[in-house]
Parts: C-alpha cells; structure tokens; sequence
C-alpha cells in the first residue's frame, strides 16, 4: 500500500526519467550526469545521497550508451543501500502495557497518525487506551476523542488545563489497571524554544516512569512529509529534545517529493517506522526500504 503514498512522487520521477531518455539509449556523459544530478534534487533527497547516486552511475557506465532500465536498476540498488536499516516496529514492553509516547509539532499529523496506530493495533487484538496530552490545544484533546469513539478505544482526557504529564500519568495508570496491552500518549506539539519543550517532554517521560521504569518503549515523532527538508531541521531539535525512538512520516501522499525520505534517513539518526498514506485511520503502512524504493520506481 505504500504505492498510495509514492504515487505523486513515482509520477513525476518517472516522468522525468523517461525524457532522459527520448531515444533509444543514451550516453552516460556530463551533460547526462547533470540531468539526473537535477531530477534526484527535484525529489528532495539533498545533496549527498544524490551525488553518491550519481557517482554510482558515472562509475559503472559512464561513456557508454545505455537503456533506461540499466541506469534505474543502479539507482534502485544503491538508494536500497542507502536507506537500509533495522526491521523495526515496535518495541513492546516485556509484560504489562507497552507505552507510546508521540511528539511533533502542530500540523505534522499528530492526531491522525495516533488513530492509525491505534486502529493498527486493535487489528492485532490489542486493547489501546490513548492519553490526550495536547492539553494546550482543546481541539486537538476533542478531536483525539471522537477517533477513540470511533474506533472504540479508551481516551483519558483529563481535567481542563491539566498539564499534559498528569495526562500521560493518568493514561498509564489507567492502562496498568486495565490490562490494556498498548498505551499511546500524545504530547503537546508547540514547538517553543528548545529548552521549554525539552522541558516539557522530560516532565512527560519522567511522569511515565514513575510507573514503568523501562517506559516509554518507543518514542514517535511524527514529521510532515510535505514541509521537506524543513522538516528535518525540526525533527533534529525533537529527537534530542524527546530522546526519540523512531518516525511517522505522514501526508507522503501529498507530496511528489517523497524523496525526503531518503533525506530523513541520511541526516537523523533515526529509523522511519510508519508512513502516513492518506487521512483515513487505516491509512499506515509499516515502512520498508525495498518496497518504498521499488515503489518510487514503479
Ligand atoms: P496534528 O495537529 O499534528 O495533530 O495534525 P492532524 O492529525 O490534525 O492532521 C492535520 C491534517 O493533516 C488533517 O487534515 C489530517 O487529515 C491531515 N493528515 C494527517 N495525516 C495525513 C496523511 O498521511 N495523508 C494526508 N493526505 N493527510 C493527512
């Protein structure tokens, strides 16, 4: 299903491929190098791993005439290298509740991707209570809400202007008590100045931990694939900020640049969990390298 996110970018990739190559084959040459160099740009995976793209083709074929399909299986290859990186969904917790603590800042899809999670796990038999931690944002506890009426999991809410750690502790209580298996905290998503917020996502951690030592098991940080490579300058003050575990990629449906992806992986230290392929609770897709990179292609 990763095709639904890719389906912008495979367009306009394709596309661009494709008139490089307007006859039948074509010299692999300078002039060749820097129209794909411009192409790879184009899908905002940065500088570096679309020069080592290019270097990988002038390597094997440059001077030569070659078809299209000889240039692609390069660029996959390599991008496959590039992006790999470790199976990873989720950790769970050994027993008890495994705790999800989600951060990102307002807009990135936050909301939605935590009913996705949820809706994922109680696909897998798993009972979910959600912590609506945005407590700044009224709308966001309320919209948290009708997706947990929706797809029928607990939320704890909290009272008015509580602080988003009493939330979270709430919720864990809540999910001890319950024997639930899965407990999905979502945080405030002001991205104030980096001190406040790391603050903030401290008190957080600190308030689950008074419970579950070990907890939280992952820690999700949900980026916008549409903001591109802004985005990542804003995922690096999280994910030292929040101690992040992993990312939600969400709207890669909404941008031809799905490239950013590449990007993520090269400048945060960080695997990509989930990508976000559409506004409906089932659209999530566990992400993998090969299927994303084939899918680009396709
Ligand atoms: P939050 O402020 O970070 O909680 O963001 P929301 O979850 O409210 O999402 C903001 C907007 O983005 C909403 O209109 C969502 O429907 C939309 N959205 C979230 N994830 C996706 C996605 O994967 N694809 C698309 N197309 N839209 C999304």
């Amino acid at each position: 299903r990763i095709k639904k996110g890719l389906k912008k970018t495979s367009q306009v990739l394709n596309t661009d491929v494709r008139d490089l190559f307007k006859s039948e084959g074509r010299l692999i040459d300078e002039d060749f190098l820097d129209e794909l160099r411009a192409i790879l740009f184009k899908t905002d995976m940065g500088y570096d791993p679309a020069e080592e793209l290019v270097s990988e083709v002038a390597k094997g074929m440059r001077g030569r005439v070659v078809q299209m399909q000889e240039v692609i299986d390069v660029l996959k290859s390599k991008l496959k290298e590039l992006m790999a990186q470790d199976e990873s969904p989720i950790r769970f917790a050994d027993s008890g509740p495994t705790i999800i603590m989600v951060c990102g800042v307002n807009g990135a899809g936050k909301t939605t991707s935590i009913a996705k999670l949820a809706c994922m796990f109680r696909g897998q038999d798993k009972s979910v209570v959600l912590g609506a931690g945005d407590t700044f944002r009224a709308a966001a506890v309320e919209q948290l809400g009708i997706w947990a009426d929706r797809l029928g999991v607990e939320c704890i809410k909290g009272p008015e202007g509580s602080h988003p750690a009493t939330v979270a502790y709430q919720a864990v209580e809540h999910a001890i008590k319950s024997n639930a298996d899965v407990c999905i905290v979502d945080t405030a998503g002001r991205l104030q100045t980096q001190k406040n917020l790391m603050t903030e996502l401290t008190k957080i951690r600190d308030s689950i931990r008074k419970q579950i030592p070990d907890a939280p098991h992952e820690v999700l940080l949900v980026l916008d694939a549409t903001t591109g490579q802004n985005g990542i300058s804003q995922a690096n003050n999280f994910a030292d900020a929040a101690g992040c575990t992993g990312i939600v990629l969400a709207k890669l449906d909404g941008t031809a640049k799905g490239g950013v992806v590449v990007a993520i992986r090269q400048q945060i230290g960080l695997p990509v969990k989930y990508v976000g392929v559409g506004e409906q609770h089932e659209d999530l897709v566990l992400f993998n390298p090969d299927n994303f990179v084939d899918e680009m292609f396709d």
